[in-house]
């Protein structure tokens, strides 16, 4: 049966994305509409969008008036098409200037910006006379949305929604003090500073909205099963394990989808040459178009690429060990990265330099979609190293493309690579190289093993290459995962 969906959400790509959370909802709201349902999102007007993305935009409820503390806060609605997609645009018009700050995230005031547009979601929803099935929320700037409907908004007309919570990122929670309480209408203090709904595990003065969002969901997840686990058992979940395991039986992780339109070698406009499972010949043409691009000696090597934010996070001593190393035993490198600190881009510019004579190297420090693309066609070996990593979409990206993952077994890198050697799945079921520990011997285990594989067996090398290519890792699954989430959370 069809049903009404409606995502709250900071970000959606391509009009106003930081990172994979706005490729999540313009991915699976695209998948939703697909299956037959309807899907609409609301977002902030940001002064900083990318307006070329959005069609027909045009003001919709020119007066929605939102309460806010004593008084209440008068805010535009607008209406545009993006990439099909139906889309909401919230814009408050007070004298904080919520969201026309030249950026989207990192203002000292953000938990008031994110309450604000939590709270003006619900009331655009009550004035609109809309009534989704399921409200799907993302990440803890949409984390009040759940408390205040069932607390407010259902007593007012939206009794029978139901809240989907989705966590890309348990680093960032929202934590703050008791003035979110009295801005949003929530007035009992001592009620919400309790530790059963929005009060802070570790913090008695706070309260944390991403906790607030897992007490009042319908339904939580997160963005790969492995990841849902380490959030529970492990330092990744920031302290949010024990309220997870308290609310267990509605915690699950759901894979993200890859964009398969914009992810095909079949028709990718960025590479020379096209190529698919049962003819992958345009790949070797494409490795030799990656190394003209990038000058680099063409020679009977494969090529292993690092491609992805230059954060710790992504495990860069053992990036940086992996380049050593894969040179060290015949192989070609190529890094496509760069990072917002200033520290961690020089230090790759460094090796940047010593490395500016060497015909197998090639470090390209920057954002460059383009390249990246190449890189994914044209490359043998794909390593992704990570100390942590919540679905990770490079990994997803290079089989597509036929390009080996060398991974750490953590997240959703876990879940979706599966070792050559040691996994217990059937031979065809295996698709790349997993390593354990993050240190130098845990990466140089599984990278000799892709570089020797590569050298010494090329037959089974391109097994796994087809294997990769072979695995479905589009929306198709997730779509169908959230839809029975869906489904039911709307009969309980
Ligand atoms: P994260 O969300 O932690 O950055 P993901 O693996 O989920 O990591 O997604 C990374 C995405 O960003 C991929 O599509 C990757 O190709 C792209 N990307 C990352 N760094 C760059 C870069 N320097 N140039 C081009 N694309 C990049």
């Amino acid at each position: 049966m069809s049903m009404y969906i409606m995502m709250v959400a900071p970000e959606m790509a391509p009009v106003a994305k930081v990172g994979g959370l706005g490729d999540v909802v313009l991915g699976l709201s695209r998948e939703l509409e697909i299956r037959g349902h309807a899907v609409e999102v609301v977002l902030p007007l940001y002064d900083c969008m990318r307006y070329d993305h959005i069609w027909g935009l045009q003001v919709t409820h020119p007066d929605l008036w939102v309460p806010w503390g004593a008084g209440a806060v008068r805010c535009t609605v607008w209406f545009g098409f993006v990439h099909g997609r139906k889309c909401f645009f919230i814009e408050p018009h007070s004298p904080e200037n919520f969201f026309n700050r030249g950026g989207y995230y990192g203002f000292p005031d953000e938990h008031i910006r994110w309450s604000f547009f939590s709270k003006a979601a619900l009331e655009f929803l009550l004035q609109s006379g809309k009534r989704p099935d399921v409200i799907h929320t993302h990440d803890w700037q949409t984390g009040l949305v759940a408390p205040l409907l069932f607390e407010i908004y259902k007593h007012q007309g939206l009794e029978r929604q139901r809240v989907c919570h989705t966590i890309h990122n348990f680093k960032h929670q929202g934590i703050c003090g008791p003035n979110v309480l009295d801005l949003t209408g929530l007035k009992r203090h001592d009620y919400y500073y309790s530790r059963d709904r929005l009060g802070d595990d570790y913090d008695p003065t706070a309260i944390n909205l991403a906790k607030g969002a897992v007490v009042y969901a319908n339904f939580v997840t997160t963005v790969s099963p492995r990841h849902a686990w380490e959030a529970r058992f492990t330092e990744q979940g920031h302290g949010l394990g024990p309220v997870l395991t308290t609310h267990q039986a509605k915690f699950g992780g759901v894979l993200n989808g890859l964009d398969y339109e914009m992810w095909n070698p079949q028709t990718d406009p960025h590479i020379p040459h096209h190529y698919d499972a049962a003819a992958v010949d345009g790949k070797f043409a494409d490795k030799e178009a990656l190394r003209e691009r990038l000058w680099l000696r063409k020679d009977y090597s494969p090529i292993v690429a690092y491609v992805g934010r230059l954060d710790p996070q992504k495990g860069l001593d053992l990036v940086r060990h992996g380049l050593y190393y894969a040179l060290e035993r015949g192989a070609q490198f190529v890094l496509l990265g760069s990072s917002p600190e200033q520290g961690i881009n020089a230090h790759f510019w460094d090796i940047k330099r010593q490395m500016n004579d060497n015909p197998d190297c090639h470090l390209e420090i920057g954002y460059d979609e383009e390249l990246a693309h190449l890189i994914y066609a044209g490359a043998d070996i794909l390593m992704v190293p990570s100390l942590f990593e919540p679905c990770g979409l490079t990994q997803m990206i290079a089989l597509r493309y036929g390009t080996v993952p060398v991974v750490r077994e953590v997240g959703g890198l876990a879940d979706t690579v599966f070792d050559k050697d040691h996994s217990d799945r059937p031979r065809e079921g295996r698709n790349g190289f997993t390593f354990r520990d993050p240190d130098h011997a845990g990466l140089e285990s599984a990278l000799s093993r892709a570089i020797g594989l590569w050298y010494d067996y090329p037959d089974q090398f391109r097994e796994l290459m087809e294997n990769g290519m072979h695995f479905d890792y589009s929306w198709n699954w997730p779509g169908q995962n959230y839809v029975n989430i869906y489904d039911y959370i709307r009969h309980k």
